[in-house]
Order: C-alpha cells, then sequence, then structure tokens
C-alpha cells in the first residue's frame, strides 16, 4: 500500500533502500465499516431521545400549556430522556478513552476483594431498589491480579448491575472469587450469578457487541445503552482475561470473569 524510501544513512547502506508495507485492504474496510456503523447507531441512539424531548418541549408550549398534571408528566418524562443520553454519553466516553490508550499499564496489582467490595457497595441502591440481596462467597487468601484498578471496577460493576437489572426482582445475586493454582490456568474467576429470566442460547454469542440487547421484557423495561459488555469484553481483552458466560433461560445467567495471575 505504501513505500517507504530509507536514507542510506540511517541504514549503514550505499544504497537506498525501499521499504514495502502491505496492508490488508479487506481488513481495513472491515474497520472502516465497522466504525461508519458505530457512528450511525451512536447518533440513531441520540437523537431518539432528543426528538421526544424536542417533542414534549413544542407540546408544553402548545396544547399542553394551561395543564399543570400533564406538565408535570412530560417534564418527567424528558428527564428521564436526558438521563438516557447522559449515560450512553458516558459510555461513549469509556470506549474513546480505551480505545486512545490501546495497552495497559504494567506493573499495578489490584486487590480483587477490595475492588469487588466496593463495587457491591457502589451498587447498594440499585440493589436496594430491585430487591436484591447481594452474596459473596470469597476464597481464603490473596486475590490479587496484575491489572489496573479503575478499569476492572468497571467490569465488575457493568457485570454486577446487569444481575441486579436483569436478574430476578426480589432475588439474590452471588458474587464469588475462586483463586489460585486449582484451574488449568493460574489466575483467579470471579463470578456473577443471577437467578432471572436468563439469556436465550442464540443471543449469548452476540450480547457483548454494541448496542446489542436481547429483546425480552426485562430489556425493554430497563435502563441501558447495550453498551456495557462491550466495553467489559474491551478491558478483559487488554488484561488477557476471558469471559465466559453460561446460562440457562428461567433459571438464570452466570458471567465468569477469568484474570490471569500474570
Ligand atoms: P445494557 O444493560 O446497557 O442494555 P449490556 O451490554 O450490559 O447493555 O447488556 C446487553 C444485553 O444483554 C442487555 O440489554 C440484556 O438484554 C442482556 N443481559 C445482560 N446481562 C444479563 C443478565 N444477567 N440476564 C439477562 N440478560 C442479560
Amino acid at each position: 500500500e505504501r513505500a517507504y524510501r530509507v536514507s542510506a544513512s540511517s541504514v549503514g547502506h550505499a544504497t537506498d533502500l525501499f521499504v514495502l508495507v502491505f496492508k490488508d485492504q479487506s481488513e481495513t474496510r472491515r474497520i472502516d465499516r465497522m466504525r461508519a456503523d458505530f457512528i450511525a447507531n451512536a447518533s440513531h441512539e441520540l437523537r431518539t431521545p432528543l426528538a421526544s424531548i424536542s417533542g414534549f418541549i413544542e407540546t408544553l408550549r402548545g396544547p399542553a400549556r394551561n395543564d399543570p398534571a400533564a406538565r408535570e408528566q412530560f417534564l418527567q418524562i424528558m428527564q428521564n430522556q436526558t438521563g438516557r443520553m447522559a449515560r450512553l454519553i458516558d459510555d461513549l466516553l469509556s470506549l474513546s478513552r480505551l480505545e486512545m490508550k490501546p495497552y495497559l499499564k504494567p506493573g499495578t496489582e489490584v486487590d480483587l476483594r477490595q475492588t469487588i467490595d466496593s463495587v457491591i457497595d457502589s451498587l447498594g441502591p440499585l440493589a436496594r431498589e430491585n430487591g436484591v440481596v447481594i452474596e459473596r462467597d470469597y476464597a481464603e487468601g490473596p486475590l490479587d491480579v496484575p491489572g489496573d484498578r479503575d478499569e476492572l471496577f468497571q467490569v465488575f460493576e457493568n457485570l454486577l448491575e446487569n444481575a441486579c437489572k436483569y436478574g430476578q426482582p426480589g432475588g439474590r445475586v452471588t458474587v464469588s472469587i475462586a483463586g489460585g493454582e486449582a484451574g488449568p490456568e493460574p489466575g483467579i474467576d470471579v463470578t456473577i450469578r443471577d437467578y432471572g429470566p436468563g439469556i436465550p442460547e442464540e443471543h449469548i454469542p452476540r450480547i457483548t457487541e454494541r448496542f446489542y440487547r436481547v429483546d425480552v421484557e426485562s430489556s425493554r423495561t430497563q435502563k441501558g445503552t447495550g453498551l456495557g459488555l462491550s466495553i467489559v469484553k474491551h478491558i478483559l481483552t487488554r488484561h488477557n482475561a476471558r469471559l465466559s458466560i453460561k446460562s440457562e433461560v428461567g433459571k438464570g445467567a452466570a458471567f465468569t470473569v477469568h484474570l490471569p495471575a500474570g
């Protein structure tokens, strides 16, 4: 695709050298298409609440001008829509920040027990709202892995938030950390399990895609952007970690993150 002329002095030879760089065109085109799709999806997702807000403003200035009950109801809807836009923008910013720094800073250890405890604390209000009880089952001993604490916090926050949102209302969610050398690859497994409606098998391979939401009642009623699991996947790739998803419809879902020991 491109040819660079490398000057003789810089390579220590008498004659000029040509270095040819070949790039797979179809791969470049695929990435361009993905980027264009992404921008189209993101714009659509932002436009939808904006159109709704704009419609309600018009109604409030016109037919509903002197109707206090309607005004209250419409203002509430508009506030919900701005919340939706804010969530979407936060998720888009997270994705773009991750893309701007493609490599992880080496050399930091993350204490998973402490990190996951603070995730559980931060989700206390959501769990209470949905009547969900979060249970912990942590292995003994040190539960540290190399990684970025803020990014791993975001991974477990997204997974636990989903378990609270899509799990059984009034049910329980378990968070387990199983450590050490027991498995085939040394590392730590964190599993977040809920006992809700689960995910139909055909959707499982697609739920980490950007904007993908399973079209079931719970996704329609729960707030979300469809970006959470794609952020999780992005962060885990940088940590050389794996995500495995197991689910039986009607019985719940279990998301296991395997973080390598180093
Ligand atoms: P969001 O929650 O913002 O919609 P995610 O990327 O986090 O986006 O999740 C994508 C979709 O996967 C959700 O909309 C939901 O349909 C499904 N999903 C995720 N976690 C669960 C779960 N624990 N149980 C059932 N469905 C889930």
